[in-house]
């Protein structure tokens, strides 16, 4: 017996997937006695030889408590897709969105989730990877409870928003919906910073007052494609760049006179893009006003952010997230520690304070030479940077021997894929005696400490810190130690 396409079902929603979906299970008899639906039948079936097993069934838009009934879309294996059709019985836990637009926006996947319960969510899926794919035995035991944000509104210090033209020609400005292009007109964003309010009302009247011309992907014709803006929330610091396909801004001077009016404005830059493509900045930028960058501090490390440097978006979670990393390092001064992964060297900085000497590594050119500036500009001299990827430069420094062949303490910030397994077998080798694991994406966490716990390294403490409230993602920290 298969799952019929459109096939009604009641089920409880017992779990939450990676984008917050709800999750709920249909078991066989559930399968054989409904008679709804369309006999195009979906591939899911719940027969596996004479093994019964039970159908999952994701559910977008409903919540782990609700009792709802939903109507089967598409399936595959034992998993299966459904659609809301109608809550029975809600969901304590469901609260009423801050942003009219979170629904169809594609940016918060869990606004409609009380806080507190994302922040059990994050918390409980950490512990479940380190229980299922990590092979730790009670990693409850070993968990801090997680660092929630105190406000967890208006705290992200970045926005991309794309512009572009409604049926009528109107000018519209705001988000993509979900996994699709089209765009959600709105002038406020409840995780954005809220100058953004005023820096898009300013924009929309002076794109439709003087008919500037929008980008249109399609045909790759029109100018103004997105915006960005950047806030430094501890120096007040404001950045608006728009970015172009084309030279120039017509009237320039007019935008200018009317975004300088808002407190903080700092910098009010163009970014030329002319490419057809997805990406949105282009390789060039060029001061129209004021300063070619903002200025901003994570702790007391100062950097210089320009429309093209990455800087993590949001600086105040990130502070407690780094002085965990920082915490567990347990720096007296006299260690050598190397930092994985380094980006523009913001974990590298933190460790310089309180290390001997320091070594970062990060693939991305760029990001390098601002980590390089930023040492400059914070003073730091016991930090040196090396391009290329963690797996081929870490071994090669390894095999020659000499400075940096050994660390006392070893940091790992890797990308959602997690640590490549050559840099982890290097690691093993450097025998640093902490390693201090940052990730973004606990089931890779888990499934390298998995690798590291067999070479003799202990996990001791775990922290989750929430640097993306209403959205899926899951930052955390992780203390191993070599066991003597
Ligand atoms: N620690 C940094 C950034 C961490 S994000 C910070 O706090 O800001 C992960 C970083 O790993 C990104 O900057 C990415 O460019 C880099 N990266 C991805 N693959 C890599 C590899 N194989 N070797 C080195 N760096 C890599």
């Amino acid at each position: 017996m298969e799952l019929k396409k459109n096939s009604i079902y009641t089920i409880e929603i017992t779990d939450m997937g990676n984008e917050g979906e709800g999750i709920g299970h249909l078991s066989l008899s559930d399968v054989a006695n409904n008679k709804t639906g369309t006999d195009i039948s979906t591939k899911a079936s719940s027969k596996d030889g004479n093994n019964v097993q039970n159908i999952t069934v994701f559910v977008k838009d409903t919540v782990i408590g609700d009792v709802a009934e939903i109507s089967i879309m598409k399936a595959k294996k034992s998993i299966a897709y459904g659609r809301l059709v109608r809550l029975i019985t809600p969901s304590p836990y469901r609260v009423t969105p801050v942003c009219p637009v979170a629904k169809s926006c594609g940016g918060c996947s869990l606004q409609h989730i009380s806080y507190e319960k994302q922040l059990e969510y994050k918390w409980n899926k950490v512990r479940e990877c380190l229980r299922r794919i990590g092979k730790i035995e009670n990693p409850d035991t070993l968990m801090e409870p997680i660092y929630g944000m105190k406000e967890p509104y208006h705290y992200r210090n970045k926005a991309q928003f794309p512009v572009g033209r409604d049926k009528n020609g109107n000018i519209v400005i705001g988000f993509y919906a979900g996994r699709t292009h089209s765009i959600i007109d709105s002038d406020t964003c409840a995780i954005g910073a809220e100058v953004n309010d005023q820096i898009l009302p300013i924009i929309r009247a002076f794109l439709t007052e003087y008919n500037i011309s929008t980008y249109n992907e399609t045909t790759g014709q029109g100018l103004v494609r997105h915006i960005l803006t950047r806030v430094g929330f501890t120096t007040g610091e404001v950045m608006v760049c728009l970015i172009v396909n084309g030279k120039k801004l017509p009237h320039a001077d007019e935008l200018i006179s009317r975004l300088t009016k808002i407190s903080g404005m700092t910098s009010i830059c163009l970014n030329i893009n002319t490419e057809k493509t997805n990406k949105i900045l282009g390789p060039t930028c060029k001061t129209l006003w004021g300063s070619p960058y903002i200025t901003d501090y994570i702790g007391n490390v100062k950097y210089r952010i320009s429309p093209l440097s990455f800087y993590q978006v949001n600086p105040v979670q990130t502070k407690v997230l780094y002085e965990k990393a920082l915490e567990y390092a347990d720096l007296n001064g006299e260690e050598t520690v190397w930092d994985m992964y380094c980006g523009i060297g913001t974990i590298s900085l933190f460790l310089a304070q309180k290390a001997k000497q320091v070594y970062g590594v990060e693939i991305v050119p760029q990001a390098i030479l601002d980590a390089r500036k930023n040492a400059e500009l914070n003073d730091i001299h016991n930090v040196e940077f090396f391009t290329g990827k963690a797996e081929e430069v870490v071994p090669a420094i390894y095999e020659k021997g000499g400075d940096g062949s050994q660390a006392d303490v070893v940091v790992v910030d890797p990308p959602r894929k997690g640590c490549d397994k050559v840099l982890l077998d290097t690691l093993i080798r450097m025998n640093p005696k902490r390693l201090v694991y940052v990730s973004c994406d606990p089931a890779t966490l888990a499934r390298d400490i998995a690798i590291l716990t067999p070479a003799g390294y202990h996990l001791e403490k775990v922290a989750v810190v929430d640097q993306f409230g209403h959205t899926g993602h899951c930052e955390n920290v992780c203390l191993l130690s070599k066991k003597l």
